[in-house]
Parts: C-alpha cells; structure tokens; sequence
C-alpha cells in the first residue's frame, strides 16, 4: 500500500471560510428539473416499481438510482445474475446529480499528472492517469451504439472555454441546428452565487434553486459577446436565458472519490465523490460522472470478496480511517482558523 500522503500536500475544493457541516435529505418536492428532466416528464420508467410490494429483504440494497446506483446494480447482477438486488430511490430514478448535470462524460486521460503527484506522490498520480485510460475504453465500450443502429445524434461533442481568471464556460449543443444549447461551467456569476451560499449555508443541498441572476447574466453577457450573429438573432431574447436548474455535486476534499467498505460497518459499502467533469476549481480538473465506470465495478468487486488489487483502481480512491483521519483534521484545524501550511 502507497503511503499516505502528508496532509499538508492535499489540496481542498472548500473555500476557506465554508466549514459548516451541512447534510439533508433530497428535497421531495419543488426540485427544479433539468432540461434532461424536463424530456422525460411521464415516463414510466421515473417510478418503476418491478415489485407491486418493496420486498422485505434482498442481497443487497443499492440506495439511489445514479449512474453510480445503476451502475453497481449492473455489473452485480451481471456477476451475480441468482442474487437479488433492490434499488431505493427518494425520488424519481436519476433525479440527483445524474438527471441534472451539464452532459460532459468524459475522462481526462492526459491532465493533471502535476497536481497529482503533489498530493499522493508519483506512483498513485500515474495509478490516476492510468485509471483514466481504463475509464476511457469502458465507457466508449458503454456507448458504442450497435452497428445497426441508425439515427442517433446523442453523442455530439460539447465544448469548454477557458476564461482569463481561470473560470470555464462549458457549453453543450443538444442539436446541429435550432436544437437548446446548454451553458454550464464555473462561469464569472458563480462566484457570486458562492458568497451567497456562504451565507445561506442550507441552501447548499437545495436542488431547487431555480435561477441565480449573477449566473444568468454572465451566461448572457458571454453569449452576446462571444458567438458571432447571436445579438441580431431573432431567437435571442430574455426569455432564452430562463431555463435554469440547480443541482449538488458531491466533492471530496481530496479531490478523488471515495471507494469501499465504510470503516467500522461491515456489510456497508459507498461509492461517492465523484466530481464534476472541467469544473475548475483553481485550475483543477476533475474525471467526473465518467469515472463512475470504473469506480462502480471496482466496487462490486470489493463486495464480492476481491482485494483492492482486484479494482484496478488507484490506493487514494479507498475509503480508509486514516484517510477520513487525515481529512477530518486538516477541515477541523481549518475550521479552527489556523493557517494551512
Ligand atoms: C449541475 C451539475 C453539473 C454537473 N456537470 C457535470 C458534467 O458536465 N460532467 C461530469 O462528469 N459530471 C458533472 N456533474 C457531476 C455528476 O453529475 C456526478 O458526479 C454524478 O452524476 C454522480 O452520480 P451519483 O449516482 O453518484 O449521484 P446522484 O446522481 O446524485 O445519485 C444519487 C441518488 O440518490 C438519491 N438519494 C439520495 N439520498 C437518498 C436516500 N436517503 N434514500 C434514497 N435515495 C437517495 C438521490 O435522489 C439521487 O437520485 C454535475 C453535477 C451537477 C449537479
């Protein structure tokens, strides 16, 4: 095992002041919807029940239907096909991160080796590249569509553009042409959204922040200036920029997910923190939803009785008490206002 890294080496995604420990339960009502969402409005699948019943027992008990749900439910049931699983959902199914995201699933095969070795040293930094190489095949295997399968314009490329101060503007057309064109990214405005979610700390687990106008502005501003004929376009008037959804990313504080048994719980097992694709944050990038699809088998293979080795995936994805020690104190003695080294 790699040896941990000092925890003066670990950067964090907190901002120095945000040490409230907030937590909640998904919203049950009033959630803003995505554009995602918003497509799939009535299908049966958003409250499929394949019992009439919740069953009184299972093998395992997958709770929330995420790509990280889904995907563990996957590969369990096809490692395992005689097991039974129940998936639980407080909502309707992907209504989380998943089913609110801005679309960009893609590994990061070649950045950040830097930033990585500085946290967890040489070896594990090329474990994460590696990683991403592994997250890349697996998911291009996920979504090759079949040969025969025609007429499918899904998989568009989406774009990113890196602003001066390090912001990012990540931008995602849905259609060639007259199809939405989603913004996202860690735009100017966002800035001011995070002092005020400084201030109002329990809207922080708040998907139902439907608009933030600092963000809303920024995007328009961006658009007007940046995309040639966009201001003359008829299509561009106020009333373009008011589909807007919020939604909460889960970040670890040392920027990698959190893999493997819950220390002390046997039986109970997390596979969380997995970022959110080109969100810069003081220019880091991270892999995202895309590593989910290395990190969900990785962890079916911990719960069937495999080792660590067995995953592939790097020591610094596990969760571990040293670990949760390690960052514990680096965010108490944060939060305690003494100055990290
Ligand atoms: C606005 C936004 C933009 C993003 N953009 C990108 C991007 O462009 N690229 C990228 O790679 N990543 C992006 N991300 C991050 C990405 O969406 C997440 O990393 C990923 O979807 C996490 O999947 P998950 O299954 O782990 O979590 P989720 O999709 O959040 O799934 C968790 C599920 O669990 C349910 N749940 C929670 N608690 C309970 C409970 N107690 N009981 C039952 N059910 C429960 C929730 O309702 C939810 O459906 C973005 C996230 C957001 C919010």
């Amino acid at each position: 095992m790699t040896p941990a890294p000092s925890a003066t080496s670990i950067q964090k995604d907190t901002e120095p002041n945000s040490t409230q420990n907030v937590f909640g339960f998904p919203k049950q009502d009033g959630y803003t919807l995505s554009h995602w969402l918003q497509e799939v409005q009535g299908n049966p699948l958003l409250n499929h029940l394949t019992t009439p019943e919740l069953p009184q027992s299972a093998d395992v008990v997958i709770i929330g239907s995420g790509m990280t749900g889904t995907l563990v439910a996957k590969h369990y049931i096809e490692t395992w096909p005689e097991k039974t699983v129940v998936v639980l959902e407080a909502r309707e199914f992907c209504s989380g991160a998943t089913g609110r995201n801005a679309g960009h699933c893609k590994p990061d095969q070649w950045r950040g080796f830097d930033r990585y070795e500085k946290a967890f040293g040489a070896e594990q930094a090329l474990k994460i590249l590696e990683n991403e190489h592994q997250t890349w095949s697996d998911l291009v295997a996920y979504v090759t569509p079949p040969e025969d399968f025609a007429g499918y314009n899904g998989l568009q490329n989406s774009f990113g553009v890196l602003l001066p101060n390090g912001g990012l503007f990540s931008i995602n057309p849905r259609s060639t042409t007259g199809g939405p064109i989603l913004f996202g990214g860690h735009n100017p405005g966002q800035h001011e959204l995070e002092r005020w979610l400084q201030k109002n700390p329990e809207r922080r687990t708040d998907d139902g922040l439907a608009g933030f106008e600092a963000v809303t502005e920024a995007v328009q501003e961006f658009a007007e200036s940046q995309f040639l004929g966009w201001p003359a376009a008829p299509t561009n008037h106020p009333e373009i920029y008011s589909d807007r959804w919020s939604g909460i990313i889960a970040l670890s504080a040392d920027g990698v997910p959190f893999i493997g048994e819950l220390p002390g719980l046997a039986g109970q097992w997390v596979c969380a923190g997995h970022h959110g694709q080109l969100i810069i944050w003081r220019f880091r990038y991270y892999s995202g939803m895309a590593r989910i699809f290395t990190a969900a088998p990785g962890l079916v293979k911990l719960m069937g009785g495999g080792s660590w080795a067995d995953t592939r995936l790097p020591e610094v994805y596990q969760i571990t008490p040293s670990r949760i020690k390690r960052l514990h104190d680096d965010y108490s003695e944060e939060s305690s206002g003494l100055t990290r080294l």
